[in-house]
């Protein structure tokens, strides 16, 4: 299969880059076709600007969506843009990897997001009624592919457990997994997460190769996260609520998951 990577480091020498050619070899050893877009050594444009179209809609007033919209329906894209979407159209699966940053991506991967999710490719999908909401949340562009995140970070384990302090992994990631990921048509993977990475020898690395190893062995086995589709009836139309009989009780993100 192809496999995209899209990695977000600034330094090749980081854990982050032994993991990324770590990964490279093993998929490739695999068979599988890899591509890699390595973000700083793109030096990616992280912001979204008037800059991203060759063609505005109105020289005398930027609209990030409009403006997006008009460019990706008329090939008005910036090069790099449509390199990247290429790319994610290319690809059977997607693999995000970054260093936990402040609770998220860093800023040079966000803006890879905001600017390749152009509107019509990643939103603005499919029909918009009273009685359907576009195609998302399950369906969409990218329908049919996976992605999975691979992210480092500086807390333990047990600071991201269901009551830890910066509270449990699957709600930081959820805005990246199900906003980011399953809205424009993904299955997401599980994560694959390496914790408390100041505390780190040998040992502790031979057996993160051999997770990660594993988990990269089993991209097209891996179960899903089982995120509710939008257009299968589980959510009201147009309020886009969960109906009441659906996971009665449950609210917040955990009620998304069935
Ligand atoms: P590195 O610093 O490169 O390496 C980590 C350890 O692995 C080092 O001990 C290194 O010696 C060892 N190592 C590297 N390569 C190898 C190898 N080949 N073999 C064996 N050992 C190796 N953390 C959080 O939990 N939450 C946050 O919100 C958060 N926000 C942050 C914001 C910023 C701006 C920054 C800079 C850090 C933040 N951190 C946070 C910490 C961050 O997540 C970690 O620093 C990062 O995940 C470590 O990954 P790295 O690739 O940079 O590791």
């Amino acid at each position: 299969m192809n496999v995209l990577l899209v990695y977000a480091h600034p330094e090749p020498r980081s854990l982050n880059g032994t993991l990324r050619d770590f990964a490279i070899e093993r998929l490739a050893a695999a068979g599988h076709t890899v591509e890699v877009s390595d973000l700083y050594a793109m030096n990616w444009k992280a912001v979204l600007d008037a800059e991203d179209t060759t063609g505005r809609l109105d020289a005398g007033r930027f609209d990030a969506s409009l403006d997006s919209k008009h460019a990706y329906r008329n090939g008005l894209q910036s090069a790099d843009i449509v390199r990247e979407q290429q790319k994610l159209m290319r690809a059977d699966t997607v693999i995000l990897q970054f260093p936990l940053w402040w609770f998220s991506m860093p800023a040079i991967l966000k803006g890879w997001v905001e600017r390749v999710y152009a509107y019509g490719f990643a939103y603005g999908v499919g029909e918009h009624s009273d009685v359907r909401w576009g195609e998302r949340y399950g369906e969409g562009t990218l329908a049919g592919k996976r992605a999975m995140l691979v992210v480092t970070t500086g807390g333990w384990a047990s600071h991201y457990g269901p009551r830890g302090i910066n509270g449990p992994m699957e709600d930081i990631l959820f805005p990246i997994h199900h906003g980011i990921l399953y809205y424009p048509g993904f299955e997401v993977l599980p994560p694959y997460v390496v914790h408390r990475t100041g505390r780190m020898d040998e040992t502790r690395f031979e057996t993160i190769r051999n997770e990660l190893g594993e988990r990269l062995d089993t991209l097209q086995q891996t179960q899903p996260i089982a995120f509710r589709p939008q257009n299968a009836g589980d959510y009201e139309i147009p309020a886009l609520t969960l109906r009441e009989e659906i996971a009665p009780g449950r609210v917040g993100f955990a009620a998304h998951v069935a």
